[in-house]
């Protein structure tokens, strides 16, 4: 049984707390996508970490947590996430890479750090961890996938004509140091002797795992607003977010995705630039970033102040639709209960119409929201572990966000830990 567990907005939407929450009734956990750009915040047992590379299963010792073909794969920022949670007593993961995942080269991070400084106040925002240069590299057939390393003859030469290459941008684009095709296989010889032990056929492993009825967990990087084709372009990712991508980015056949569970997290969060339509500003802004989250709307990443806004149906009707969505986990709820009302956005006025579907980017920078209040519960909702004890504000703000975006909501999360989640049966469930 394979389950995807992805996000319908901008990322940070919970999607870490879930796949450990439900990483206890599973066997593997697999990242499809996306690099070390974007973190997971996870509170348990072992205390609070924040993870980027290594799925969120790492903290079980009965799981297998795999690197998927689709990730950008940083292999020194994998290893140092390694250290440092086993640092922290949590037990050496079970881990395996993929062999045809490809590499995160030092130079990826140099070029997003050059072409930031180039591009000045016209700058994407990027984490500069090289993802864009990364995913440019892979489909311009010019990156280094994992079993390449195994091949000294393949480096040798390929380093030589990659530095060639990079080297013209480096002195005549951006007057930087230029790129030592020596030093560049020495760092490659590193880096095969440090992921050897984990390398290996991921998509036969899982294949076997398929026919002997394990549980396996995709799990998502970011939303579906930050897809390259599905989401606000260019203000996008470079990889994509999708769970149907779930099946390419692991090596599995889609129609073993039998899940999908979409976070939708209870108000909005965003970082970066990009049209954001509900987003809010000011005092207000600074106090649900202040409360929001798990200590406070911070990049898990940069530590950027995340931009804030009240709940989107237009945008997140969208988002699980694309996700191809089974189940909605709706998270963070617990943090609305000081608002004496609660603004949620229903449509889109634009050019003077107003719309309930998600447009393309020229037309959404355009967008402006139209909101609806909702009353408050004004308490704290935190510890409740069944849905009929919610307050019946709380409820109703539950139940007309379903109906807004018409996907069941089957979890409710009142909280960042494990425990801290209320199951509910929904109308919409099929
Ligand atoms: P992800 O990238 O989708 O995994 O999201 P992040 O982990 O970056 O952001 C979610 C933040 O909210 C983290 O700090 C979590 O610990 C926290 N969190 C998750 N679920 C809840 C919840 O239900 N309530 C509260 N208060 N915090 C939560």
């Amino acid at each position: 049984m394979v389950k995807a567990v992805v996000g319908a907005n901008w990322g940070d939407e919970g999607k870490g707390k879930i796949t450990d929450m439900l990483a206890k009734q599973a066997d593997i956990i697999v990242r499809f996508q996306g690099g070390a750009n974007a973190g997971h915040t996870i509170v348990n047992d072992y205390g609070k970490f924040a993870l980027h590379t290594l799925p969120s299963g790492v903290f079980y010792s009965h799981t297998t947590s795999v690197i998927g073909n689709g990730v950008a794969l940083n292999i020194p920022v994998l290893f140092e996430e390694i250290r440092s949670i086993t640092d922290r007593n949590v037990p050496m993961p079970k881990i395996l890479v993929s062999d045809r995942a490809q590499i995160v080269m030092p130079y990826h991070i140099l070029f997003d750090q050059y072409e930031e400084e180039r591009l000045g106040g016209r700058s994407f925002g990027s984490t500069k961890s090289g993802i864009a240069p990364f995913y440019s590299d892979k489909y311009a057939k010019i990156g280094f996938q994992v079993s390449e390393l195994f091949d000294d003859d393949l480096l040798k030469e390929k380093t030589v004509r990659i530095a060639e290459q990079k080297n013209v941008l480096l002195e005549h684009l951006y007057h930087k140091p230029l790129i030592d095709p020596q030093e560049l296989l020495e760092t490659l010889h590193g880096y095969r002797d440090q992921i050897a032990p984990y390398v290996c056929d991921v998509s036969l492993f899982l294949d076997q795992a398929v026919k002997e009825g394990k549980t396996i967990l995709l799990e998502g990087q970011l939303g579906t607003l930050k897809d390259p084709d599905h989401g606000i372009y260019p203000m996008v990712t470079s990889s994509s977010t999708l769970a149907a991508y779930g099946a390419i980015g692991a090596g599995i056949p889609p129609y073993e995705i039998r899940q999908v569970i979409t976070v939708c997290k209870a108000y909005s969060s965003a970082v970066g630039a990009g049209a954001f339509v509900s987003e809010i500003f000011g005092e207000e802004a600074d106090e649900l970033r202040r409360r929001g989250g798990d200590g406070g709307e911070y990049g898990a990443t940069t530590g950027r102040p995340r931009r804030m806004g009240w709940f989107d149906c237009v945008a997140s009707r969208y988002g699980c639709r694309l996700q191809g969505t089974t189940d909605v986990a709706f998270t963070v709820l617990d943090v609305l209960g000081y608002l004496d009302e609660i603004p949620v956005c229903i449509g889109y006025e634009i050019n003077g119409e107003v719309t309930a579907d998600f447009p393309v980017t020229p037309l959404l920078e355009k967008a402006k929201p139209v909101l609806k209040s909702l009353p408050g519960w004004k308490c704290d909702i935190r510890g409740i572990r069944t849905y009929e004890e919610l307050p019946e504000n709380c409820r109703n703000y539950i139940e007309f966000i379903e109906q807004q975006i018409g996907f069941p909501i089957t979890m409710v999360s009142n909280g960042p830990g494990r425990e801290d989640i209320i199951y509910r049966k929904s109308p919409l469930s099929k």
